[in-house]
């Protein structure tokens, strides 16, 4: 079976919720808070004012840029403040809230089940539509997808790859989406390769999902140029340049985008927002998020509206233990402690993780016995241990010749090692330091 060639982990599974049907969050709370910045890019511009009535997919923020993104109302209510809310890292970023009431939806979006596919639209009306919609990439990137769609001058992909490893321990939200959403992906495949003019596509899904890889396989079968490609299991497979190479075996070069070997990546959870934004005219005002923890009662897949409080979510599934020492945003490889639970779930926000005391707390730090296990498993080629020095240091220039920018911030290297050091937050903070330096020199130039 494929994968990538260089590092990798195994880390402990925990798929929780990978046999637990995706529920819709049907309770609303009183209150969303939107923020306007849910992507990488320029900020979205507010288009709305206090005490405007919206309704589910009201447009109230449009985008500042050609990197930025709309933003809809996923709720029907009342405008009640444009201001600086704290997200789940505390960092304020203006947001829109919204006071909730009933649950009225734009006449415009389709709600019905039934797939219309008498859709016969141009490369560029498919993109300008997703563009409309406000889509960014699922998988936690959040980069605008009709930015991936619309390559610079002179470069063009001729492989459009679909993102549905989800190597990340603990979430199951692509998963349940391909078993019970799989025609539709397969719809928003075929959009995308329209809006791409790409006629091959590789479906990535990692070996732990064989009933995904079997759906995936007999529906692709239907779609010319579309195949599914099996993966071993390793992490971290969905970072975007092992994917290439554990599917195409393409490298990508350091500072290298996708598109530069001739290749797109969009998320299997994109490729669904793409069919409902194009079939069923609905703009991204909800996605599945895992809500998981050994510690919680049910763990769940649960459809929830954007703006939804992080606490109110929990709350659906019998609210926090009482011994949680942490809650993350995301995976627990990748993904970010939550310091706010107040704050929103946004288009970004792949899973909740609730962990116990005893999970969350740290081992004390050793000393390093230079036994070379982060650099074995760090799939970008770095030596870990070294850069954590430089960084304790403030060694930038000979952090920047180590190539402490390419880190993918994956934390295999942290996972493994077994004197507890915590390489990852050094290199992280060292990775910062030197790309502000870059920054700033090419701003001089
Ligand atoms: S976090 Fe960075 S340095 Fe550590 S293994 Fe991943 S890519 Fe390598
Ligand atoms: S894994 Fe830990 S102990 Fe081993 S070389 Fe790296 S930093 Fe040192």
């Amino acid at each position: 079976m494929k994968t990538f060639k260089i590092g990798g982990i195994h880390p402990e599974e925990n798929k929780l919720s990978a046999s637990v049907a995706i529920e819709t969050l049907s309770k609303l709370p009183n209150r969303v808070v939107i923020p306007l910045s849910q992507h990488i890019g320029a900020p979205a511009i507010p288009v709305v004012e206090k005490g405007d009535k919206v309704k589910v997919g009201t447009l109230i923020a449009r985008t500042s840029g050609f990197v930025s993104a709309n933003i809809h109302s996923s709720v029907s209510g009342t405008i009640v403040k444009i201001d600086d809310f704290a997200d789940a890292f505390g960092i304020k970023k203006q947001s829109i809230e919204i006071e909730v009431e009933g649950d009225e939806w734009e006449e415009s979006i389709d709600k019905n089940a039934k797939i219309d596919r008498t859709f016969n639209l141009s490369s560029e009306k498919i993109i300008e539509k997703i563009t409309e919609a406000g889509i960014v990439g699922l998988g936690g990137a959040t980069f605008p997808t009709q930015v991936k769609l619309t390559p610079p001058a002179g470069k063009k992909a001729d492989t459009l790859i679909i993102n549905a490893v989800e190597c990340e321990p603990y979430l199951t939200s692509d998963h349940r989406l391909m078993l019970e959403k799989g025609k539709e992906i397969l719809i928003g495949i075929q959009l995308l390769m329209k809006a791409t003019k790409v006629n091959r596509v590789i479906i990535g899904i990692e070996s732990n999902k064989p009933d995904a890889i079997e759906l995936m396989t007999t529906l692709s079968s239907r779609t010319m140029g579309v195949e599914v490609c099996p993966l071993e299991l390793k992490y971290p497979q969905g970072s975007e340049k092992q994917l290439i190479v554990a599917t195409t075996g393409r490298e990508l070069a350091s500072g290298l985008l996708p598109i530069d070997v001739g290749v797109i990546v969009q998320n299997v959870g994109t490729a669904y927002a793409v069919f409902e934004a194009i079939v069923k005219n609905k703009p991204l005002i909800e996605r599945v998020v895992t809500v998981t923890g050994k510690s919680l009662k049910q763990p769940k897949n649960l459809l929830v509206r954007v703006g939804t409080p992080i606490q109110f979510v929990i709350d659906s599934v019998g609210g926090l233990p009482a011994d949680t020492g942490k809650v993350i945003a995301g995976g627990p490889m990748m993904g970010k402690a939550v310091s706010n639970l107040n704050a929103s779930v946004t288009k970004g926000t792949s899973g909740i993780l609730v962990m116990s005391n005893k999970e969350s707390k740290r081992e004390e730090m050793e000393n390093c016995i230079r036994c070379g296990k982060c650099v074995e498993v760090c799939c970008m080629g770095l030596q870990p241990y070294l850069m954590m020095k430089l960084a304790e240091k403030s060694m930038w220039k000979e952090a920047e010749e180590e190539a402490i920018y390419d880190c993918l911030e994956c934390g295999s290297c942290s996972y493994i090692c077994p004197s507890h050091r915590p390489l990852l937050d050094y290199v992280r903070y060292g990775k910062s330091k030197v790309m502000q330096i870059r920054r700033e020199r090419s701003a001089k130039k």
